[in-house]
């Protein structure tokens, strides 16, 4: 049995405190009847109705993927392109992604039915850490590393503090490989960052979210998280 107001979160129709108001508010039924309190707990046979639509009461499940290059995250594309949802081919639930990592960016990328686990992990004020690894154009300076680190003025605000450690170059190709740990999670923001430097990035893969790596996973490949590791993660 667990609480209404959770049921609905998972769901995704609202945050908890959202679901909260919305059964004060007499919008929410469970099996025909209105309920306006919130200590009713509801078990998987219960109908919940919310403004009158029943919500869709699947088993929540969590997966960490390694995303490989060339694929959108996304749950399915108009101009046909593979999605990473293709690649959880015995999953029969349906799961999205949360948050997203660019169509050229490979790495670890959760995906859930549970959408308020899925809202809280996005919430900026979780600072979930991601480390991702850039292999850029040119060799950064230190003083462009400190840059990256101290906050970069883009066009939708300043960044966060960072961290940014130079892995390896190759004097001859002029390249170099990044490792860059951020606690945010805008649009395009790692390669937006090291454009803002002077530094195109050639390639970039994400690592780690949290303490999740991609340890044991080739491209493409998937496994699910462990009770343990959801909880870790709320
Ligand atoms: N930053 C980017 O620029 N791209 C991603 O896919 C993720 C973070």
């Amino acid at each position: 049995m667990e609480r209404l107001q959770k049921v609905i979160a998972h769901a995704g129709v609202a945050s908890r405190r959202k679901a909260e108001q919305l059964i004060l508010e007499g919008k929410v039924k469970v099996n025909g009847k209105v309920v306006t309190e919130l200590g009713v707990k509801v078990g998987p046979q219960d109908k919940v109705e919310v403004n009158g639509i029943p919500i869709e009461r699947e088993e929540p499940v969590y997966y960490l993927l390694y995303k490989p290059r060339g694929v959108i995250s996304s749950v399915k594309d108009d101009k046909g392109r593979k999605v990473v949802t293709d690649f959880l081919k015995e999953v029969d639930k349906r799961v999205y992604p949360v948050g997203r990592l660019d169509y050229d960016t490979s790495g670890l990328l959760l995906l859930t039915n549970d959408g308020e686990f899925a809202n809280l992990l996005m919430h900026p004020r979780y600072e979930i850490e991601k480390v991702y690894i850039a292999k850029v154009k040119g060799i950064p300076t230190r003083e462009k590393l400190k840059q990256l680190e101290r906050g970069i003025e883009l066009e939708d605000g300043m960044t966060a503090p960072a961290k940014a450690k130079m892995l390896s170059f190759d004097k001859r190709k002029k390249t170099a490989i990044v490792e860059l740990r951020i606690h945010e999670g805008r649009n395009r923001q790692v390669r937006r960052m090291f454009e803002a430097i002077g530094h195109e990035v050639l390639k970039l893969k994400r690592e780690r979210y949290a303490f999740l790596d991609l340890k044991g996973l080739n491209p493409g490949e998937y496994r699910e998280l462990s009770p343990h590791e959801v909880k870790q993660l709320r």
